[in-house]
Formats: structure tokens, sequence, C-alpha cells
């Protein structure tokens, strides 16, 4: 069955998309934790960080880039943080791996 995000690539879903391309996703997360609060998903089903593979380390530093790229264009490439929750109990919700990209306040450590 289709995961929320797997249908918002595939537009069955809408989103309020900032950036598209061949591999990757990013769009406004609908609950934002922060002023800035976006998702940034590939296009290939990975349910989560562990389960990439070998062959996805390309990818996995696309996902990054790609952070950088939204954070340039949003001018906050000094001030913001990325988040992956890998699996339920570290509070993963949905099943497709992505990355949280977020800014805009004041973030505490260590992370709740
Ligand atoms: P997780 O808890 O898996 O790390 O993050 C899932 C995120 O997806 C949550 O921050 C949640 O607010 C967001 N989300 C859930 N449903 C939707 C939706 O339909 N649209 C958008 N844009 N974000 C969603």
């Amino acid at each position: 069955m289709s995961t929320l995000f797997k249908k918002i690539i595939d537009g069955e879903i809408l989103a309020d998309i900032v950036h598209e391309d061949d591999n990757c996703l990013a769009f406004k997360d609908i609950a934002p934790q922060a002023p800035i609060h976006i998702l940034i998903i590939p296009k290939k089903e990975i349910p989560m960080l562990s389960d990439a593979a070998e062959e996805d380390q390309k990818l996995l530093g696309i996902l990054l880039f790609t952070a950088n790229k939204i954070a340039k264009k949003l001018s906050i490439e000094d001030n913001f943080r990325l988040v992956i929750n890998n699996g339920a109990k570290a509070g993963q919700s949905v099943f497709h791996l992505h990355l949280h990209l977020l800014s805009g306040r004041p973030f505490s450590w260590p992370p709740g």
C-alpha cells in the first residue's frame, strides 16, 4: 500500500511543494514545528534511513545537498536544523524516508 508521501509524489495528495527534481521532492510540513518546516524526501521508496542500501549512498548525499540548496534559497543557510526520525520509537510516523528542515526559531539541545 502506498504511503502518504508516495501519494504526494504521485500528485494524489496535494502539498505545498518548494523543490522538485528527478531524485527528490520537498514540501511544507502540514503541522509545522517551526516557522520554516520543510520535508525533503527521495522519490525512491525507502521506508527509513536504516533501510538504505549501499546503492543509495549517492541519493542520501543528494538529500543533504538539497537541504543546503533550499536553505540558501530561503536565506537560512547559517541557521537551520535537520532531523531524521528513524523508526517509530524515534518518532517516525510516515514510513517513507524524509529529512525535516527546520528554521525560524531558536533550537535547544539536547533535542526532545
Ligand atoms: P515523522 O513523524 O515521520 O518524522 O514526520 C512525518 C511528518 O509528516 C510530520 O511532521 C507530519 O506533520 C507530516 N505530515 C503528515 N501528514 C502530512 C500531509 O498530509 N501533508 C504534509 N505536507 N505533511 C504531512
